[in-house]
């Protein structure tokens, strides 16, 4: 039968390899890691205490190493909180821990026994396990995978259930309190599946992280950093996706190409920067008139579109009508002067079995009508080209 001191070491060396894999990702400045790494340094503290029970006093095997194993679970539980954004209660965490504390120290010196002493520390670790599961239930980080957050819930909640049992198992154990009751074969087994349990949420603790990193990398690359607009490559696959969904159920939908006017005089006059200045500007402007589901996407340098979703072609000029007046209106503060700018604009709206690069032409030579007929100005697509347009 495997000896419980094992299934410890075992542990203990996991949640060493795992300190210094959440170390390296201190760096990633991710809400939460910071805790989850205290987490494993308590249980890489505490496990070599609870190894040399015997040989060190009890007050350190016994009553430091539950401490500090309590103290784990609550900076887990703080790390998992904070990476979702939601506030840790350490009060209520600490005050927790402090019971483990008090628990361990009256069922050690007041009354000297083992499975009160394992009752109480277990009951704290299913707590802890069942407030974790609800959490990543109740509280998934929006629009993202839910996987890695499910099967945090579901290891929680298995680990919850083998901690009961454990401490319920030691409550039924009928003999004498002893430190032989941890090694009798049930016993063994529910340690074996306790020790894992730091060392298993850390691993779910990176995949958490894992998705995160990996939503971070998607945005930046879908992301225009400069103007928070989508950038070329994320809009043209939201909009082709789009496209491609009302193939099968055609609604109505338009492309609206904005372009500002005369733009390179902007920064030849003022610099770059009041360029830089006037491009975020407009795409606040912009943004605050859309609807949830328009999409807005930065194409070029100074020349941005608009996805506008069950909008038909006059719906959509009206709207690109009310941002020109807006931006030939809009003055953006460059130093101590403050600029006017003007936009044109392209309206295209979708036609059965068209493509999106095909609208996206059609909106584009629409812009150029606008640029060509002197700027500041909208232009509607002609519908009767949409077939002849490749
Ligand atoms: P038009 O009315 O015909 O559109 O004239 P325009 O000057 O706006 O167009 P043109 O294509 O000649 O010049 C676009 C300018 O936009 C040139 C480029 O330096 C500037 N630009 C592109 N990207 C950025 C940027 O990120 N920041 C700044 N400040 N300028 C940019
Ligand atoms: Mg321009
Ligand atoms: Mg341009």
């Amino acid at each position: 039968m495997l000896d419980p001191g094992v299934a410890i070491a075992t542990s203990a060396l996991m949640s060493f390899v795992l300190l210094v894999l959440l170390g390296s990702l201190l760096r990633a400045g991710k809400p939460g890691v910071a805790e989850w790494f205290g987490a494993n340094l308590a249980v890489v503290l505490a496990l070599p205490m609870l190894l040399l029970r015997g040989t060190i006093p009890d007050a350190l095997s016994v009553v430091v190493a539950n401490v500090l194993l309590a103290l784990g679970g609550a900076a887990y539980y703080a790390g998992c909180a904070r990476f979702l954004g939601r506030r840790p209660h350490w009060p209520m965490l600490l005050t927790g821990v402090v019971a483990v504390g008090i628990a361990v120290i009256y069922w050690r010196y007041a009354v000297d026994s083992i499975p009160m002493r394992v009752f109480s520390t277990t009951l704290f670790s299913a707590a802890f396990c069942t407030a974790l599961a609800w959490m990543f239930i109740r509280h998934p980080p929006a629009g993202r995978p839910t996987y890695p957050y499910r099967v945090t819930a579901a290891i929680a909640v298995i680990f919850g259930a083998c901690q009961l049992a454990r401490g319920i198992y030691f409550l039924t154990l009928d003999t004498a309190s002893s430190p032989s009751m941890f090694s009798t074969a049930g016993s063994v087994l529910l340690l074996v599946i306790a020790a894992a349990i730091m060392p298993i949420l850390s691993m779910s603790a990176m995949l958490m992280m894992h998705d995160a990193l990996l939503a971070d990398a998607r945005e930046a690359a879908n992301r225009d950093f400069l103007t928070g607009a989508l950038s070329r490559k994320g809009f043209e696959t939201l909009a082709r996706r789009y496209v491609d969904r009302l193939q099968l159920q055609a609604r109505p939908l338009s492309l609206l190409i904005l372009d500002l006017d005369h733009f390179k005089r902007i920064n030849d006059t003022f610099g770059h920067a009041a360029g830089d200045t006037v491009l975020r500007a407009f795409v606040q402007m912009v943004q605050a008139q859309l609807r949830p589901t328009d999409v807005l996407g930065r194409i070029g340098g100074e020349e941005f579109a608009l996805l506008l979703p069950e909008t038909n072609l006059d719906n959509a000029m009206l709207l690109a009508e009310r941002l020109r007046k807006a931006a030939a209106v809009q003055m953006v503060a460059i130093g101590a002067q403050a600029y006017h700018y003007s936009l044109s604009g392209g309206v295209a709206s979708w036609q059965a079995g068209e493509s999106f690069d095909r609208l996206s032409v059609r909106a584009d030579r629409a812009l150029y009508e606008a640029k060509h007929q002197g700027r500041n100005r909208i232009c509607a697509a002609d519908v009767s080209s949409a077939a002849a347009v490749v």
